[in-house]
């Protein structure tokens, strides 16, 4: 991961050994399945929504150390979100990732989630880094299905 600066190597290297809410949610009322066939990487995302709002998030699975880090920085982003910004917000991650020009506006919403910047340069690892979210949206709009990259 020579790409990535220093400090974000190591929050991600953080994150990958020590995921933040990892497991399963029992009072989840929601839940999709992700799957990267290109890396490798699977995993589940547990919601529990309460009305709009997510009122709790974790995920389980197994995966590279960008998949992992990534799906547990968003549950920590995503908690105490509305739907809405959800949305939004994938929308401002996902520009990072592939490399668009980013507004400090949108860096500062991203907050801790900057720290994937670096994976714009690799277009391989954006599918790892993008898992976690495409499985949320899954969730929260219900939808049953496996999602998966390709
Ligand atoms: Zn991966």
């Amino acid at each position: 991961m020579s790409y990535f600066n220093e400090l974000y190597q190591e929050v991600i290297l953080d994150h990958n050994k020590r995921p933040r809410n990892f497991g399963e949610l029992s009072e989840a009322n929601s839940q999709a399945h992700g799957n990267n066939p290109l890396c490798g990487d699977r995993l589940t995302v547990y919601v529990r929504l309460d009305g709009n709002t997510i009122a709790e998030v974790r995920f389980k699975g197994a995966g590279c150390a960008i998949s992992t880090a990534s799906a547990s920085l968003m549950t920590e982003a995503l908690k105490g979100k509305t739907v809405e910004e959800v949305e939004q917000l994938f929308q401002k991650f996902h520009a990072m990732v592939t490399g668009k020009e980013m507004s400090e506006q949108s860096a500062a919403d991203l907050g801790k989630l900057t720290v994937f910047r670096g994976v714009s340069e690799y277009p391989i690892r954006v599918k790892c880094t993008t898992l976690a979210w495409h499985t949320m949206l899954a969730a929260i709009h219900r939808s049953d299905e496996t999602v998966s990259t390709e």
